[in-house]
């Protein structure tokens, strides 16, 4: 993603066309552009550095917004300002809070937005999938539906998250079929395009691919994971999605 601002030139072109050309072209046009730091970050610093400068009128609400398309959380902005509240002031906390309540307005709160999620599925949600969380982004759930004979299990990513690059491996046989049953998804095989998964799409994966799944940015997805029988089977597990890859697929 490249980041435009043409704010400065439409404010100020005429009164101070060097303040817009700095504005648009130098502090967004290359500072906003440098990707040594990640994009959801520097969105998270602005609101931090506005915040603790005092400044809360309409650039801060900007910058809140901007903060949510790049993907930050109702858990996290409020975790966020909370932090900050300790070390800039309490009454910037309440100021903050004012309005970003109302950015994050319509974000249903986490858990029932997970209800919904599960009343629209057949299958259970499950437990907090603990045991793989070293291995995922973000929150996700495992309801085993069948230990016999083929392992199937439900698999549930919260909005965001997704599992890390990974590979099945086996001697013979092996690899992993998914089955979507709610929300939306995406799949990606390494070196190609990701595909969105919607209920009802099939994933074949063959053993030996680097792949990783997951939900939509802003979306619960639930898929069936299907462990084809192989002998000598194994995961073998890589390096997470990266945020900037993956906030590309949100088109943010
Ligand atoms: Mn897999």
């Amino acid at each position: 993603m490249t980041i435009k601002q043409t704010a400065g030139r439409e404010a100020l072109g005429d009164f101070a066309p060097e303040f817009a050309h700095y504005n648009d072209d130098i502090l967004f046009g290359e500072n906003w552009n440098n990707g040594d730091i990640s994009h959801k970050t520097r969105c998270i610093i602005t609101v931090v550095a506005l915040m603790s400068s005092g400044v809360t009128d309409s650039s801060l609400k900007y910058h809140l917004e901007n903060a949510k398309k790049a993907g930050v959380t109702r858990a996290e902005i409020a975790a966020v300002l909370t932090h900050v509240a300790f070390y800039a002031g309490w009454p910037k906390g309440w100021a903050v809070f004012r309005m970003a309540k109302e950015v994050w307005a319509e974000d249903a709160p986490a858990g029932d937005a997970k209800a919904a999620h599960a009343a629209g599925m057949v299958f259970p949600i499950g437990a907090p999938n603990d045991g793989f969380a070293q291995y995922f982004i973000g929150r996700s759930y495992l309801a085993p539906l069948s230990t016999a004979q083929v392992g199937i299990f439900n698999v549930t990513f919260e909005p965001g998250c997704r599992n890390n690059w990974h590979i099945h491996h086996a001697k013979s046989g092996g690899g992993q079929i998914l089955i979507c049953v709610a929300g939306q998804g995406w799949y990606q095989e390494w070196g190609k395009d990701a595909k969105a998964l919607r209920p009802g799409d099939m994933v074949n994966i063959p053993v030996g691919v680097k792949h990783w799944h997951g939900a939509a940015a802003d979306s619960w997805f639930s898929h069936l994971a299907v462990e084809v029988p192989g002998e000598e089977t194994s995961n073998e597990w890589c390096e997470p999605v990266a945020d900037e890859d993956y906030r590309l697929l949100a088109g943010l």
